[in-house]
């Protein structure tokens, strides 16, 4: 569903992503770990385009995303859900609000079955009776998982993760992992950024290990956590684990 071809990306002098190539089947999980600064975040910006001005391709079910139109570039962003480690909640708007606006105002559903979607969703996240809430009322955990619906809304294709608990209480993790592994058990397609090892273990098809601007290593969760003899892959997973 996705491929990255030799995909290079600079911020002036810095090139930040080196020769990046990998592929994403759909339904697939694939986790990105790393040191700080590895490029992560750049990575998975560029796959919906918030970055561009790129080298290399990358495709999206077989189109260019770099060459994308306008409209055909709102569809991609439609296909693709993103949640990052700050929520970014409409501060005004009440969760369900949050949830309904942007398919409403896309014109993807009518008004009433997006707010019935948004309940659903709502449920599937634990948080039914917050509908009416608005975000400063939530905890970290909570916002993060109004957040997660949101993406959700509007029926992405695939989910992008990046870092979506580390800015949270240490008691709120476990409750936006669960939402996390329950997508992943209905078959979404996943790449996710994240810290959080135990859990990159249980859930990825495939693991990325990203160092300096490129793929130092990947494999299966397996591989990467238990076999790989890659020395930076080994200091970093005993620096986090
Ligand atoms: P972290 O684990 O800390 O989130 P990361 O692996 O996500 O790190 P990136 O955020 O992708 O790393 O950053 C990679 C490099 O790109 C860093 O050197 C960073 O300073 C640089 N960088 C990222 N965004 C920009 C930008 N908008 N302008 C200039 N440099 C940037
Ligand atoms: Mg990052």
């Amino acid at each position: 569903i996705i491929e990255v071809d030799n995909l290079k990306k600079s911020f002036g002098e810095n090139i930040v992503l080196k020769d990046i190539s990998f592929n994403v089947k759909k339904s697939e999980k694939v986790v990105l770990i790393g040191p700080s600064g590895g490029g992560k975040s750049t990575l998975l910006r560029c796959l919906n385009r918030l970055e561009d001005d790129y080298e290399g391709k990358v495709l999206f079910e077989g189109e260019n995303v770099n060459g994308a139109s306008k409209e055909k570039l709102r569809v991609l962003r439609q296909k693709m859900g993103m949640v990052f480690q700050q929520f970014n909640l409409f501060p005004h708007k009440t969760v369900l609000e949050n949830i309904t606006f942007s398919p409403i105002k896309l014109k993807l559903e009518a008004p009433k079955i997006a707010v019935a979607h948004a309940h659903e969703l709502l449920k599937q996240v634990g948080l039914s009776e917050k509908a009416a809430a608005y975000p400063q009322s939530l905890s970290g955990g909570q916002q993060q998982r109004v957040a997660i619906a949101r993406a959700l809304a509007m029926r992405p294709e695939v989910m992008l993760f990046d870092e979506p608990t580390s800015a949270l209480d240490p008691e709120m993790v476990g409750d936006v992992l669960d939402v996390m592994e329950g997508l992943a058990k209905d078959g979404m397609t996943m790449i996710i950024v994240t810290h959080e090892m135990s859990f990159a273990q249980n859930i990825a098809d495939k693991v990325l290990f990203m160092n300096d601007g490129m793929i130092a290593d990947s494999g299966t969760a397996e591989y990467i956590f238990k076999k790989t003899n890659n020395t930076r892959t080994r200091a970093f997973l005993s620096k986090v684990m």
